[in-house]
């Protein structure tokens, strides 16, 4: 009976938790370890204990991916509800957590290593090879991919149809003379002007506009001094499938977002720009976390208004959209209290 009651409160918001292996890079001092998994039944494969100066923080979540999880593991485990924004679901997936967690290494994986592709070029190919396999029954599928970031609450477009002069005309605002604001209408659809829409017909191509967008933000930090990992990465497809024989017809979306971030910037380096940049990522996190707690609490006032993102998102957050959250935790010990403030804004929503 108490198992209903939390998975009625909860809605259709999930939270993973992947921790990543240990790497070079992490140096020197990896030792002690800082965690652990609890084997008890009821824990079992959900729960993760933090060890801090020998007191224990004790977690759980709908799942809890261990650093040995392959990305085909991950994968398992969220393409039923990829499946269904072919159905007609909002779907929201984001990956949270300081940098250096693994967000990019889950959403996109690792260039040029194919085993290790991420869940948004594993969520196209299922998507496309769905497609095609539910052909026979009458389902025509129309696609289109749009990606963006939100950096300093404001958004850039990442397709550019004309890359060389787009480049040119970069303000600090984007594009010169473009808007990107947002609407929803009555259908919970949502526009935002000005944001390229492409129609896709395959993964392929969709990778290609990938590669575009990677390269569309690395342009972007040199031109605007702006690290990748303070902006939030939004990719969208947009689903919409028409059935021949019965006339059904469905709409849905498939967001897939890498978050800014999440590391609370010492207090001396931040002053200007910095300081600006900080006090944005802080107040889009905690609108997310703000909306998806009454989300979940089934509170009549959601606050999506409070951040850009929250607003994009707001139809693909409420209803009976189906939302996921992974959060990312690095598992060496000079990264203890971030990784204890992820676990407790992840316990928040979950
Ligand atoms: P973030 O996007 O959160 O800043 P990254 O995804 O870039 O973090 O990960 C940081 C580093 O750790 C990268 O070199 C990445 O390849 C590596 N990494 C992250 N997660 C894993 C994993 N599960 N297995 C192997 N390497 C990983
Ligand atoms: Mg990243």
């Amino acid at each position: 009976k108490l198992h209903n009651t939390i998975l009625e409160l909860k809605g259709n918001i999930r939270v993973f938790c992947r921790v990543r292996p240990l790497l070079p890079e992490d140096g020197v001092g990896t030792e002690p370890k800082i965690i652990s998994y609890p084997t008890t039944t009821e824990a079992l494969g959900r729960g993760i204990d933090l060890l801090q100066n020998g007191q224990k923080h004790s977690f759980t979540f709908d799942k809890v991916f261990m650093p040995d999880a392959s990305q085909g593991d991950v994968f398992v485990e969220i393409s039923q509800l990829v499946q269904s924004a072919l159905d007609g679901y909002k779907v929201c997936i984001f990956a949270y957590g300081q940098t250096g967690s693994g967000k990019t290494y889950t959403m996109m994986g690792r260039p040029g290593s194919p085993d290790q592709k991420g869940l948004i070029p594993r969520s196209l190919e299922q998507i496309f090879r769905a497609r095609q396999a539910l052909q026979p029954q009458g389902w025509k599928y129309e696609m289109q991919v749009s990606m963006l970031e939100i950096y300093n609450e404001t958004i850039r477009d990442l397709i550019s149809t004309n890359r060389p002069s787009l480049d040119m005309s970069r303000s600090e605002n984007g594009v010169v003379g473009k808007q990107y604001t947002i609407k929803h209408d009555a259908n919970g659809n949502t526009h935002v002007s000005d944001l390229t829409i492409v129609d896709v017909r395959s993964s392929r191509e969709v990778s290609f506009l990938l590669d575009q967008a990677a390269q569309s933000r690395s342009v972007g930090k040199t031109q605007m001094n702006e690290q990748s990992s303070r902006s939030h990465f939004v990719f969208t497809l947009r689903i919409s499938g028409y059935n021949e024989s019965t006339e059904q017809q469905v709409q849905g979306v498939l967001n897939l977002i890498d978050l800014a971030g999440s590391e609370r910037l010492s207090k001396s380096g931040s002053t200007g720009d910095r300081l600006k940049e900080t006090q944005a990522i802080n107040k889009s996190l905690s609108s997310l976390s703000d909306v998806i707690f009454s989300l979940a609490k089934k509170e009549d006032h959601v606050p999506f208004r409070n951040s850009k993102l929250t607003y994009l998102l707001q139809p693909c957050l409420g209803g009976d959209s189906k939302t996921l959250m992974f959060v990312n935790v690095s598992p060496d010990p000079s990264s203890m209290g971030e990784s204890l403030c992820s676990l407790r804004f992840a316990a928040r929503v979950n």
